[in-house]
């Protein structure tokens, strides 16, 4: 199978262009043409086998998984997708591989009407790489910077699944269950795309971004951005049945800097609670308030006594270790 059988054989669909896109695959360029008056949202996230993937791992929850993070940050752009591209390193033309791993890709690419306009395909070391096309009314879309002192801050969901996943597959001596409970949150993650725009149309909800890399080191981005600090309730963190039963260290771990989560993390005017409520029963996805922004720098966790926590501060960094 040659590099252009390939292409037409998995990744070119007869499909006829859909919204946004006036010409897909197949061309030197896509072209597209969102809606008049609203801004692009660009995002690109890569894939690397062996340190974002176990090699050997399920070709369909791949092709899901490598479109669900780059949609995860339209979501947390409050954007809606208008299209993305592929940029694959394949080791082998393996046809059994590359149907599943489209599978996986195009089911979340059709359930959120986002096709796939273009890429490029060669050979090399398993590497995938997705661009996504969004867009937001001006004014609208949500910023890391935009975030007050004062401001709720929220989260949808619940994280540290995934990091228990990861630490189950890995053999982590601490952690305990049955992985088959918690696989789903590491392997095919869900974009919250429906709440980022839900969101966005929200009067009061201010900054946000997606909890890829641990819930507090993620949030660091936001008071970085907006000058702030912010003040965390532990037991108000929505704790997943998976992870009652690990000891409080390792449990706080998954929950403030376990990684892979993919959802939202938004700051809101206090006015804007029941809105935001709102919001979530619309997109049908929790909505928990877990704390406060501050004027002050410095971010505190605290416990059901009140007590300040020792917390792990800093979130996954590819170059930091
Ligand atoms: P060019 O040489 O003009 O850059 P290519 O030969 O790399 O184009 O690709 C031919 C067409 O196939 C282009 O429209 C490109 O966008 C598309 N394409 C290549 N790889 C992929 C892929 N993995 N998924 C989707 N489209 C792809
Ligand atoms: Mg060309």
């Amino acid at each position: 199978m040659g590099e252009f059988e390939l292409i037409s054989r998995h990744f070119k669909r007869p499909a006829p262009p859909l919204g946004a896109v006036i010409l897909g695959v197949g061309d030197d360029g896509a072209l597209l043409q969102p809606t008049p008056h609203h801004q692009l949202v660009i995002s690109t996230d890569m894939l690397v086998e062996g340190r974002h993937f176990f090699p050997g791992v399920d070709p369909e929850a791949l092709g899901h998984k490598v479109l669900a993070v780059n949609l995860s940050d339209l979501a947390a752009m409050g954007a809606r997708p208008l299209g993305f591209t592929l940029a694959l390193a394949l080791p082998a033309a393996d046809d059994a591989w590359l149907a599943a791993f489209a599978r996986g890709l195009f089911a979340l690419a059709d359930a959120h009407a986002c096709p796939l306009v273009g890429g490029d395909t060669t050979r090399g070391p398993l590497n995938l790489c997705v661009t996504v096309f969004g867009e937001v009314r001006p004014g609208h879309a949500l910023r890391r910077d935009a975030a007050r002192a004062g401001d709720d801050l929220w989260l949808s969901g619940r994280t540290g699944e995934a990091r228990l996943a990861l630490a189950l597959r890995r053999g982590e001596p601490w952690a305990t269950g049955d992985v088959s409970a918690v696989a789903a949150r590491m392997d095919r993650p869900t974009p919250r795309l429906a709440l980022g725009q839900a969101l966005a149309a929200t009067p009061g909800v201010r900054a946000a971004l997606d909890v890829s890399d641990g819930l507090l080191g993620d949030l660091g981005h936001i008071l970085n951005a907006s000058g702030l600090g912010a003040d965390i309730d532990l037991p108000g963190l929505p704790l997943a049945p998976a992870l009652r039963g690990l000891a409080p260290e390792h449990q706080h771990h998954c929950l403030l800097a376990g990684g892979d989560d993919y959802e939202l993390l938004f700051s809101a005017d206090a006015a804007a609670h029941d809105a935001v409520l709102a919001a979530g029963r619309a997109a049908g996805v929790a909505v928990t308030r877990i704390g406060r922004l501050t004027n002050g720098p410095g971010l505190r966790v605290q416990d059901a006594q009140g007590r300040t926590i020792e917390t792990p501060v800093r979130g996954f960094d590819h170059f930091a270790d």
